[in-house]
């Protein structure tokens, strides 16, 4: 994704009611940021959020939590909250490499990984958000029976993750290469903004499920 260093992006983020400040300190107590008691599901790396915002108003039955590295990246999100508040979703500006000190044992329900960057140098594997390194993180806060939904267009990134899933002792439940012609697998899909972009050029979108 590129770049660009904006103005105030930090500042901004400070004074959002939507991005959550020091989250270590929410650890374990996550339901108290919203309305309602209920599922929580993250979406990690979520760009400018138009996937999880979808989501947020198809399901106001779950609780939402944003999270993105750059702040420039995800003031464009919040910029979208104001307009259209959602009692159902926050934002963690943060780098996912520290997730287990945000989240509690069993806090999370489901992880959602879209279009993650493939750090394509094999010295950088273990960067990747679908590298045996990250799913240990993730073996600490998701809960027993939740799991995991990662989509890309990036067919080596792809054929990396489906080998990482045992490698870190988790169950491959479900996966396909061409996603928008997999009637199953399809259903109730919600674009993410890189999946829309990749598959308007041609690309076809692979997808896994997975569990621990
Ligand atoms: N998920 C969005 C989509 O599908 O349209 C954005 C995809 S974009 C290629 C990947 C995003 O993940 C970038 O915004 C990047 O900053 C973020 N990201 C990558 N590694 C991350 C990490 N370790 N922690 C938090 N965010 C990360």
């Amino acid at each position: 994704m590129r770049l660009r260093n904006i103005p105030g992006a930090e500042e901004a983020i400070l004074n959002s009611e939507y991005c959550i400040k020091n989250p270590e300190e929410q650890k374990g107590h996550w339901q108290d940021c919203f309305d309602k008691v209920q599922p929580l599901h993250i979406e990690i790396g979520m760009g400018k959020g138009r996937f999880i915002m979808d989501m947020a108003a198809l399901h106001p039955d779950i609780n939402y939590i944003g999270i993105e590295r750059y702040s420039s990246v995800l003031l464009r999100a919040l910029q979208k909250m104001e307009l259209n508040p959602l009692p159902n979703i926050k934002f963690i500006c943060m780098d996912a490499a520290d997730i287990a000190e945000v989240f509690a044992k069993d806090e999370v329900d489901r992880i959602y990984l879209n279009f993650s960057d493939p750090w394509p140098k094999d010295r950088h594997a273990k960067r990747r958000l679908t590298s045996r390194q990250f799913f240990a993180r993730y073996d600490q806060i998701l809960k027993k029976d939740g799991h995991l939904e990662f989509k890309t267009d990036n067919q080596d990134l792809f054929t990396f993750s489906l080998e990482e899933v045992p490698e870190a002792g988790w169950k491959l439940d479900a996966s396909t290469r061409d996603l928008h012609h997999d009637a199953v697998l399809n259903e109730g899909n919600v674009m993410t903004e890189y999946e829309e972009k990749f598959s308007f050029k041609g690309n076809p979108i692979c997808k896994l499920i997975a569990s621990r």
